[in-house]
This record gives structure tokens, sequence and C-alpha cells, in this order.
């Protein structure tokens, strides 16, 4: 199953992706948790990233679009993949088609996580995340321990990108550069659009649903 998780910044993406790639056995490829780790690693790639990062801009596409082509042709992608992040842009979106259509592997499905803005600024200001791309919420979807994810054990931290400022920028940044895809996608027949708002569980019970 080759599949892109697509919708706002927030929207439940990571949360969804994780139990997706569980479910299907598909490899969990989140192009921030890849930018994230090289920013943590002190790359060169990293250092390029942090500078847009870290203001809620989006990072180069020719940068993203050279991450996304050499992580597709690991091998682990041979039974589908389940893309969380990417693309946010046509030239992304454009660039993937090409990928795709040289390694043989087309879309089966675009799934359009949908919550109003609204939400989405309470989701993020109250974030939590780990390094091992877990994420967690204060409020609405507490680790067992305080500061502790359940999934390894790693020490919970606030994203710098998840503070006010840098959240309103990256929901205008969906708004004009990112939501074009929506049409994008839909004219092409592969997006399927999700309820967002809800039980986290009940949202997964939808998504796969609609794969099957
Ligand atoms: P969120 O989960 O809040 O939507 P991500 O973790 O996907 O955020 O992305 C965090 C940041 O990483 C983005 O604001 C952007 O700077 C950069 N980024 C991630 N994916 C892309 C992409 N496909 N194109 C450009 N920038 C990206
Ligand atoms: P994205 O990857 O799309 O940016 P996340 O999966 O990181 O979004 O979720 C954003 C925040 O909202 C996290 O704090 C997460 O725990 C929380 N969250 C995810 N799904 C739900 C939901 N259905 N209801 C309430 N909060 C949610
Ligand atoms: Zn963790």
């Amino acid at each position: 199953m080759n599949i892109v998780l697509f919708g706002p910044p927030g929207a439940g993406k990571g949360t969804q992706a994780i139990k997706l790639s569980g479910h299907y056995n598909i490899p969990h490829i989140s192009t921030g948790d890849i930018l994230r780790a090289n920013v943590r690693d002190g790359t060169e790639l990293g250092r390029e990233a942090k500078v847009f990062m870290d203001v809620g801009k989006l990072v180069p596409d020719e940068v993203l679009i050279g991450i996304i082509k050499s992580r597709l042709l690991g091998p682990d992608c041979s039974p589908g993949f389940l893309l969380d992040g990417y693309p946010r842009t046509i030239p992304q979106a454009d660039a993937l088609t090409g990928i795709l259509e040289e390694i043989g592997k087309p879309l089966d499905v675009v799934l359009n996580i949908d919550v109003p803005d609204e939400k989405l600024v309470t989701r993020l200001s109250g974030r939590r995340m780990c390094q091992c791309g877990a994420s967690f919420h204060v409020e609405f979807n507490s680790p067992k321990q305080d500061g502790i994810c359940d999934a390894c054990g790693g020490e919970l931290y606030q994203r710098d990108d998840d503070k006010e400022e840098a959240i309103i920028q990256r929901l205008e940044v969906y708004s004009t550069q990112t939501q074009p895809l929506i049409d994008y996608y839909g004219k092409i027949g592969i997006m399927v659009t999700i309820d967002g708002i809800g039980d986290i569980d009940d949202i997964f019970a939808d998504i796969c649903k609609a794969l099957e």
C-alpha cells in the first residue's frame, strides 16, 4: 500500500501514521522527523533546514525532493510506504509523481485528515514530542508518565516551532502553499477525506475502513 497522509499541521498525521505503519507493516516516512534528526545531528542539511523550520517556513523544494527520492529507494519501501508531511507544494507533488513512475509504485491513496484551524492552535501549542517520532498532548493525549514517552521511555520536549508565532506562520504557509494539493489530488481521484476530530482510535478505525 502506497499512502500519503495529508492535512494541516496538528491534524494528527504523525499520531495516525505510527498506528498505520504498525498495522500495515509499511515504513512511516516523516520529512519533519528526518529534518529534525538532521538538526539534532548537526549535519549540513540540518543547519540549512533549521533556519526555515524555526520560523515555520517550508524548507526549499529541491532539498525535500532529494531526501524523499533517496528514502523511497530504500529496500524497506518495497511492500509500500506511508508519507507524512510530504508533498507540501505542487513542485514536490510533481516530483513525487515522477519518482514513483520511475520506480513503478503509483500512489494508492491520499488521506486528507480534516481539522479546522481553531482546533489546530490548541493541538500544536500543547503538543509534546519524543525523538522517536511519537507525539503526545498535555491535555488530549497525555503520556502515562509525565514528560516520558510511552513508546520508548524517551524524554518529551516541546518543538521550537510549536510556539505561537511559528504556529501562525505554519498555518498560513499551509493554506497558501499546501492546501492547493487538495485540488491536485482530488482531480486525479485518489484523495479521501477523513474527519480528524474525535477520539484517536475512532479516527484510526475510520482510516482503516477507508483503506479497505
Ligand atoms: P507538522 O507535523 O506540524 O505538520 P512537520 O514535522 O511535518 O510539521 O514539519 C516541520 C517543519 O519541517 C515544517 O514547518 C517545515 O519547515 C519542514 N518540512 C517538513 N516537511 C517539509 C516539506 N515536505 N517541505 C518543506 N518543508 C518541510
Ligand atoms: P501532525 O503530525 O499532523 O502535525 P500530530 O499527530 O503531531 O499532528 O498531532 C498534533 C497534536 O494533536 C499532538 O499533540 C497530538 O497528541 C494531538 N492529537 C492528535 N490526534 C488528536 C485527536 N484526534 N484529538 C485531539 N488531539 C489529537
Ligand atoms: Zn519515544
